[in-house]
């Protein structure tokens, strides 16, 4: 029986985190709208698939073109407690019944779609990065721009970085964006990462399609690609690596 409860917890976890995740997106999404906190001149785009020269694609959740900035924002609809750092791979997400998640580090998630995003509107326009909790639990994270829904309209309306964007500038950096959208359906673009997460298992690098070699550095061994300085993709070492190098 727990075997069973097991098989079929794991096989419906995908599904509950996802339909999560697109409540938080809602949540999100209906905070952007100027509506609720004052008329402001803003361009919204939410749902955004971009993909890049390899094939690779990448889904992001919104992004938001205001005068004083572009923000381009990681919805996350984690449950109980989370903890993590800037740098940390991994956050724990801990439930009040205390079962305990791993789960990716959004922050690190959000910097390539923010990558991708600079690479689509140009390097004129500064992006920011902002992870938001839907559920109001961004307290045990000490990080400046993972915050609250809660907070969301009035983190937007304070920011202040220097940056002053014009009316045409705004709707530039739509326009492109919009333009550089992907057809690709939700589901294709989870097709697209199980295919990446396959590369990865097969040490084929995910970005330019080398080989993902065992080197040294100073925090120990990796994998790193073949086409190195070219291109920077690392991946580190699981339990299963190190099992298969002790007893190969
Ligand atoms: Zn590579």
């Amino acid at each position: 029986m727990g075997l069973l409860r097991k098989i079929i917890k794991k096989a419906t976890r995908p599904i509950r985190a996802k339909r999560h995740g697109a409540v938080g997106e809602r949540k999100v999404a209906r905070k952007l709208n100027p509506l609720v906190f004052g008329k402001v001149e803003h361009r919204q785009i939410n749902n955004l698939i971009l993909v890049d020269n390899n094939g690779k694609s990448h889904q992001i959740d919104h992004i938001e073109i205001r005068e004083n900035g572009i923000f381009v924002i990681e919805t996350k609809n984690f449950i109980g407690w989370v903890f993590g750092s800037e740098n940390s791979e991994k956050w724990t997400e801990s439930l009040y019944t205390g079962k305990k998640y791993q789960v990716r580090n959004p922050i690190k998630q959000n910097k390539t779609h923010c990558y991708y995003v600079s690479k689509v509107i140009g390097p004129k326009y500064k992006v920011n990065s902002l992870i938001v909790m839907a559920n109001d639990n961004a307290d045990k994270i000490d990080c400046d721009n993972v915050i609250n829904l809660k907070h969301l309209g009035r983190y937007l309306s304070n920011f202040d970085n220097g940056v002053h964007l014009t009316i045409e500038e705004m709707d530039y950096a739509y326009k492109k964006l919009i333009s550089s959208a992907s057809i690709m359906t939700n589901e294709e673009h989870i097709q697209n990462i199980r295919q990446t997460q396959r590369e990865i298992k097969e040490n084929i690098c995910p970005r330019c399609g080398g080989k993902l070699i065992l080197r040294t550095g100073y925090s120990g061994k990796f994998y790193g690609c073949s086409n190195y300085p070219k291109c920077k993709f690392t991946k580190k070492l699981t339990i299963f690596d190190l099992c298969r190098k002790i007893f190969s």
